[in-house]
This record gives structure tokens, C-alpha cells and sequence, in this order.
């Protein structure tokens, strides 16, 4: 049968990464300003409603097909904006034709892609989501009278950070405290090719200056469930939206949001192989970092990487020698597991570690060669060139601001997006590529058919989570659920021709009824 799952391709690994964006509103009436849950709430609903006009999916009037959004109460809370929980404003939530979710967290609007299993898909749906909500903060900006701005950063820089989430399936016969001794020393390390760059030292930027990554000052903790306040290193949420006695989900908040293609292609790259490596149990347990919590700031506020950090042994090496022996291990695990992944999955580690060992090498040599690939380093020349031509300080409220309009979702403002119009940033991704990932699902997950499902029976689904979808059949008296516990399960080899074969929702539960298994 077209559900029986066949051979699945094995030791794949899931993954997905979630963004929070920055939020602000330029030219709202004075004294009438929204509440930022509630200019979020209109870019996400600004999304839902742009995407039926364009492409089949959401209703922005009627609500449906996410009953999960729970009435649109807009006004009420307008008229008392401090006395608000979330359930008081309805805020929503949807899913996308892509199989991605897009709702509001908190005070920010947050797109969480869609389940991957190679590191290029990570970065297809995460930039797939910058336009996303480039679109949607257009259309939450004409429907409001004002400007609204998103952008894919993490902190205000007045004390205030928010998310980029990584989230890793892995086996739950790994010990735990392997993956917290063994991984942190990766994640303090690694910011000298995921940072995004960052102006202004301490939480608040109290101090002038420039730094590495955007997040690295917000860690208190080594270890812990927390992901707003007293934030650890390794978060310990164990929320798998799985087996869970198969696999745990490891939740990776250390990460700053990217807007380079090759840095994300790194960040989850290198992150999906050391966890392979240390579930194969190839890491050195001698690559513990002393003091991991300073050491993440100090590695952060060092642009030319040259700081020393201490090990538990006692022996002190750069942040690139680190990174060198979790490559080596990735190596290894590689040479001996390579039999079990296929071609596309070779061809991607290989890659992997070349451009892993390249950008090690560089930035030995000098960082400032990196200037076409990584975040920090673009951010970084970007500044000087101001600073040189202005004889600006990094006290300077204009290279905040430059700081800011580099990560602006709107392509006409975005000092990034300006950067690749003048050829000065590599990239891996066509806009096309992107703007298909913007509307259709990956092919090897789950996440396809939630995506095909939304797009082609949206109005009959009245609720959607990462493991399962809810839809509401004419002709059967309940509601029906359908599980996806596993992730590798629901793929397009296995669902596609059902859904191809289903003009609506009665036809698709016919087609699936004569057989037990589910996707
Ligand atoms: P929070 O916003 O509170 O951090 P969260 O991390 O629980 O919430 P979501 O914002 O819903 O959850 O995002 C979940 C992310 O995890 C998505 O990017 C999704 O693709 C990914 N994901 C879902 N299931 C799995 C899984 N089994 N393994 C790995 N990643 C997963
Ligand atoms: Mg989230
Ligand atoms: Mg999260």
C-alpha cells in the first residue's frame, strides 16, 4: 500500500529551526500604539490572509481552517492592552501550505520550519520564512496605516533577547549528561561562524563595542529547562513531538538567527554531525570547556579569535582548534556509518567538511576574508567602512542602526539583501528555490503531508500540531485525527499519490480507510 512506509532512508536525522523576530511599528497614531503581542497577532493573521488571495490555504475572515486561533478579539483587547493574556486576544496560529507554523510567541511573531533531514533544507525553509514574513509585515502594514518592521535578530539591544531555536532528534538510548559534557564545548566554540554579529557589550549594551554573535551574552547557565530567563547553555525541554521512547528532541537556544545562507548551512551542518558523532561516542571526553558560561562571552567579544579558552584539562586552545577536534570526530563517524546514509546525504557531509575545514583555516589566518560568507564578518566590514568614512565610535546611535537595518526582513531596506544585490555575499539558494520553499513542503518528512493537506484541503482541517492533523469530514459524525508520531513518516514516496488520487478531503479518507497504517 501507498502508506506502508517502505524502506525508510536510513540514519537520517530531523531537524527544524523556529525564529522569534524583532517587532517594532513606525508612524502609529500617538497614544494609540499596539501592544507588540498585538502588532504580531496582525502580521501573522496579515499572512493567513495574503496567502488565500495568492495561493490556496487560509481564510483570513471566517478563521478557518485552524480553530486552534480561537475567535479574533481584536478590539476588546485594544481597549485594555496591560490586562491581556494570550487566550484574551486569540492569538493565531497557523499552518502553512510548506508545513511550517506561524504564530505568535510572546510579544513577537515567530515562523517555526517545517521538519528537514539535510542541512540545505534547513536553509530553504529558513530563509523561506524571512520572506514570510516579509510579506506578512507588507500586509499587517497596509491593513494597520503604519510600518511595520520585522527583523530576524535576537535582541533589542536594550536588555530585551529573543529566540533562533535549532531543534535535533536524537536516540533516546544516549545518556544525557554525554550530550551535555560533550556538546557545550561545540556550542561556546562555534559562534566564530554562526554569530550574526552584534554592536554593543552586556545584556542591555552597556558597554561600547563590537562582538560576534548576538546571543552569547544571554546565557547564565550551563545547563537547565529555561529559555527565557536565567537561559542555560543546554536546555534540558524534552518535548520530542515523537516516540518518546525512542528519541528526545534537543532544543539548541544558543543559536543567533542568520541571515547568510552559509552560516546556517554550517550552524546546522556541523550541529547535526557532532550529535551523531557523540551518540556514536567519538567525541573525546577530554573536550570540556572550563567555565562554559564566560567562556561563550568571551569567545563572542573577541572579533580577531584569537582569545585562548581553558579546558577542564587545563590546556588552552582557540575556538577553531576546539572546533577542529569535533570535526575530527565527525570524520570519523562519517567514515564509519557513510554506508548507511545515501548519496544526497554523502554528498552533503563531504561538503559539510570541507567548507567546515575552510572556514577553520581562514579564520586562523584572518576572519576578515570570511566577509562574503559569514554573518559577523559582512556585519563587521560593513561598520568599519562607516566607521572609517565617518570617524564614527562604537558609541555611535548610527552604527546601531546599521546594526538593525542589516537583518530587516523588506529586501528594500535590508542592508544584507543589498549586500547579495551587489554579488558581496555567497549564497547556495536561488530566489526561485526559496519561493518554492515559501509554498511547498519538503519531500522526505512528515511536514509533507501537513503542507499538501493544508494546501489542498485546507478548509477541512481544523487543527494541526507537529504530530498529528485534525479533519473535519463531511459524512462522519466525528472528528478525525490522523497520527504522525513519526516524523519519517508521511513523505511524498508514501502519501504523495494518495493525495494526488484525492480530489477532496471525502476522497482522501476513502483512499486511506482500507488500510490500518496511517502516515
Ligand atoms: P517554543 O517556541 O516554546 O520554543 P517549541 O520549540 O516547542 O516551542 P515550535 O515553535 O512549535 O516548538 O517549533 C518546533 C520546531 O521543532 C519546528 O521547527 C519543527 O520543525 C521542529 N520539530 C518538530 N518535531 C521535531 C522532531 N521530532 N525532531 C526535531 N525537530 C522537530
Ligand atoms: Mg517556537
Ligand atoms: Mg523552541
Amino acid at each position: 500500500s501507498q502508506l506502508a512506509s517502505p524502506e525508510l532512508p536510513p540514519a537520517l536525522r530531523v531537524m527544524g529551526i523556529e525564529t522569534e523576530y524583532g517587532i517594532s511599528a513606525l508612524g502609529q497614531p500617538v497614544g494609540e500604539e499596539l501592544h507588540p503581542m498585538q502588532l504580531s497577532n496582525h502580521v501573522v493573521k496579515g499572512y493567513g490572509w495574503t496567502t488565500t488571495t495568492r495561493q490556496a490555504g487560509w481564510d483570513y475572515e471566517t478563521e478557518t481552517p485552524l480553530r486552534d486561533i480561537r475567535g479574533y478579539e481584536i478590539n476588546r483587547a485594544q481597549a485594555h492592552p496591560d490586562q491581556l493574556t494570550d487566550d484574551d486576544l486569540g492569538m493565531a496560529n497557523l499552518i502553512l501550505t510548506n508545513g511550517a507554523r506561524l504564530y505568535v510567541d510572546h510579544a513577537h511573531p515567530e515562523y517555526s520550519g517545517p521538519e528537514v533531514t539535510s542541512a540545505l533544507d534547513a536553509v530553504r525553509y529558513d530563509k523561506a520564512g524571512d520572506v514570510v514574513m516579509a510579506i506578512a509585515a507588507a500586509q499587517a502594514s497596509r491593513n494597520l496605516g503604519c510600518s511595520v518592521r520585522l527583523y530576524k535578530n535576537n535582541t533589542d539591544g536594550k536588555g530585551a533577547s529573543y529566540g533562533t531555536h535549532e531543534n535535533y532528534l536524537l536516540e533516546r538510548s544516549t545518556p544525557f549528561d554525554r550530550v551535555v559534557t560533550q556538546f557545550t564545548g561545540f556550542l561556546v566554540s562555534r559562534q566564530v561562524f554562526t554569530g550574526a554579529g552584534r554592536v554593543g557589550l552586556g545584556q542591555a549594551s552597556q558597554r561600547p563595542g563590537f562582538q560576534i554573535s548576538q546571543r552569547a551574552d544571554f546565557f547564565e547557565a550551563e545547563v537547565g529547562l529555561e529559555t527565557t530567563l536565567n537561559r542555560p547553555i543546554i536546555n534540558t525541554r524534552d518535548e520530542p513531538h515523537a516516540d518518546a521512547t525512542l528519541h528526545r528532541r534537543l532544543h539548541v537556544i544558543t543559536g543567533d538567527a542568520n541571515l547568510s545562507e552559509i552560516s546556517t548551512y554550517l550552524k546546522v551542518g556541523t550541529a547535526s554531525w557532532v550529535l551523531r558523532a557523540i551518540e556514536a561516542g567519538l567525541v573525546p571526553p577530554t573536550v570540556r570547556v572550563d567555565q562554559p558560561v564566560m567562556t561563550m562571552r568571551a569567545v563572542s567579544h573577541d572579533p580577531t579569535c584569537r582569545q585562548l579558552l581553558r579546558l577542564v584539562d587545563g590546556r588552552r586552545v582557540t575556538a577553531m582548534d576546539l572546533q577542529e577536534v569535533y570535526l575530527d570526530a565527525a570524520r570519523a563517524c562519517y567514515e564509519r556509518h557513510a554506508g548507511e546514509l545515501g548519496e544526497s546525504a554523502r554528498i552533503e557531509a563531504k561538503d559539510i567538511f570541507t567548507r567546515w575545514q575552510e572556514v577553520l583555516d581562514t579564520l586562523r589566518r584572518d576572519p576578515t576574508e570570511l566577509a562574503d560568507q559569514l554573518d559577523w564578518v559582512a556585519k563587521l566590514q560593513l561598520m568599519e567602512s562607516y566607521r572609517n568614512r565617518d570617524g564614527l565610535g562604537w558609541a555611535s546611535p548610527k552604527l546601531a542602526l546599521i546594526d538593525l537595518q542589516y537583518c530587516d526582513v523588506d529586501p528594500q531596506r535590508s542592508l544584507f539583501a543589498a549586500l547579495v544585490r551587489k554579488g558581496r555575499m555567497r549564497q547556495l539558494l536561488t530566489g526561485e528555490e526559496i519561493e518554492q520553499a515559501r509554498l511547498a513542503p519538503p519531500t522526505d518528512t512528515r511536514a509533507y503531508f501537513r503542507g499538501r493537506v493544508m494546501e489542498k484541503y485546507g478548509p477541512a482541517v481544523v487543527a494541526a500540531s507537529w504530530d498529528s492533523v485534525i479533519f473535519d469530514v463531511p459524512g462522519k459524525p466525528a472528528l478525525q485525527r490522523l497520527p504522525l508520531l513519526d516524523p519519517l513518516k508521511g513523505t511524498k514516496a508514501q502519501v504523495g499519490p494518495v493525495i494526488d488520487a484525492s480530489d477532496d478531503v471525502v476522497a482522501l479518507f476513502e483512499n486511506l480507510e482500507p488500510r490500518r497504517e496511517r502516515p
